[in-house]
C-alpha cells in the first residue's frame, strides 16, 4: 500500500469517528481497492478483487453492504447510469457539500469529480425540499466526452 493511500484510509477512518461510525476491516478493505483502482469498478469487480486480495470466500452480501456504508459517509460515490462505484477525495460533510457533480467520459470512461459550489448545491437542495421531494442520491451524472477524446476525436484516424 502506498503512503499517499495509507493516509486516506486514515482520514476515511476519521470521518467514520466522527459520523459516530467504524471503518471495520471489510469496509477498510473495499475501499482501499477503489482507491487503488484508476478507474471506477462494478460491485461484482470489486467482489472479484476482494476476493483474491483480502477473504476468498467473501460473499457479494458483504461488499454490498461494505458500499452502501461507504456511500453513506461520502467516502465513495455511485455512479447509477454505469453501475460503477468511485472513491471520494472531497469534503461532504457539511450539507453545502452534500450534492456533487461528476463528468463521464462516454468514450474511453474516465470519471472526474467536480464538486459543486456551496451555493448551487444549497439551491439545488432547496429546490427540492420546496417541493417536498426527499433526497436520496447526491450524485449528479453529467455525460459527454473528455479533453483527451475530443482531440483524439479530431485526429483523423489511421486505421
Ligand atoms: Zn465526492
Ligand atoms: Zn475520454
Amino acid at each position: 500500500m502506498t503512503a499517499q493511500i495509507d493516509e486516506r484510509l486514515q482520514q476515511a477512518k476519521r470521518v467514520c469517528q466522527q459520523n459516530g461510525q467504524r471503518l471495520t476491516p471489510i469496509r477498510a478493505g473495499v475501499l482501499q481497492l477503489l482507491l487503488e483502482s484508476e478507474q471506477p469498478l462494478s460491485a461484482y469487480e470489486l467482489l472479484a478483487h476482494y476476493q483474491t486480495k483480502h477473504v476468498s470466500g467473501a460473499q457479494p452480501m458483504t461488499i454490498y453492504r461494505a458500499l452502501h456504508f461507504l456511500q453513506q459517509q461520502s467516502l465513495i460515490h455511485h455512479l447509477s447510469s454505469r453501475r460503477q462505484y468511485v472513491a471520494c477525495d472531497h469534503p461532504h460533510t457539511h450539507a453545502a457539500h452534500r450534492l456533487t457533480q461528476l463528468l463521464l467520459c462516454d468514450e474511453c470512461g474516465h470519471t472526474q469529480e467536480v464538486p459543486l459550489e456551496p451555493h448551487l448545491s444549497e439551491a439545488m437542495q432547496n429546490h427540492a425540499q420546496a417541493h417536498a421531494f426527499r433526497l436520496k442520491q447526491t450524485e449528479l451524472e453529467l455525460h459527454g466526452l473528455c479533453a483527451h477524446c475530443q482531440q483524439s476525436e479530431k485526429e483523423p484516424s489511421h486505421v
